[in-house]
C-alpha cells in the first residue's frame, strides 16, 4: 500500500497516509479540517533505503545477527 504525504497551507501539516491506488485523497487536512491541503510527491521508497533499518541492524551485530543464523564466537545467538 502506497504512502502519500499531504501539506496543509492552512496550519503547514504534513501529514503521512497509507491509501489504495482506488482510494480519493485527503478532503481536509486531519489536524485543523482545512481543505487547503495538497499531495505531496511519495516518499516511502526514499524512506525504507535512508536511515533505520539498515544501519540499526549493523550496529546490533550485523551478519551475525540472529537472522543470518547466528554464530559461535558472539553473543547475538538467541
Ligand atoms: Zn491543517
Amino acid at each position: 500500500m502506497p504512502l502519500y504525504e499531504y501539506h496543509c497551507n492552512h496550519c503547514n501539516a504534513d501529514t503521512e497516509v497509507l491509501q489504495d491506488l482506488g482510494d480519493p485523497p485527503l478532503a481536509s487536512c486531519p489536524k485543523c479540517k482545512n481543505a487547503d491541503i495538497h499531495k505531496k510527491i511519495s516518499v516511502s521508497s526514499f524512506r525504507l533505503t535512508g536511515s533505520g533499518w539498515y544501519e540499526t541492524d549493523f550496529k546490533n551485530g550485523g551478519k551475525c545477527g540472529p537472522k543470518s543464523g547466528g554464530c559461535s564466537s558472539c553473543s547475538n545467538n538467541s
